[in-house]
């Protein structure tokens, strides 16, 4: 039997934590939540996305998760102008792979401003 009389071997302190305070971190991770089920389906993101409104126009336009200053935003539909049909109208998503390559030149030719 030994007995072990070492003293003062205490702990160095352990790794400070930074705090995240920013709401920058909040936003961005939300962000990424809103983005993720777009990415999943296939759909570009982040950048030019081809979107159909409720008459059937296809054009397409910047769909940017979390910044939006043109449309309203109801989540998976956004309100905003379409430069097809010249008026306001609910928008959608819509897969590229998903159009014939007639409805993908015609939703290349029609973009909306370059504003997010
Ligand atoms: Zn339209």
């Amino acid at each position: 039997m030994r007995m072990y009389t070492e003293s003062g071997g205490g702990d160095p302190g352990g790794a400070r934590r930074r705090r995240f305070r920013r709401p920058a971190v909040i936003a961005t991770a939300g962000a990424i939540i809103e983005a993720l089920p777009l990415w999943l389906r296939g759909y570009g993101v982040g950048g030019n996305v081809v979107v159909r409104c409720r008459q059937g126009h296809l054009f397409t336009t910047i769909w940017i998760p979390g910044a939006s200053v043109k449309a309203l935003r109801l989540g998976w539909w956004r309100f905003q102008r379409c430069p097809v049909g010249r008026h306001w109208s609910l928008v959608t998503p819509v897969r590229r792979s998903d159009l014939t390559g007639r409805e993908r030149r015609f939703a290349d030719k029609h973009q909306d401003i370059r504003v997010p």
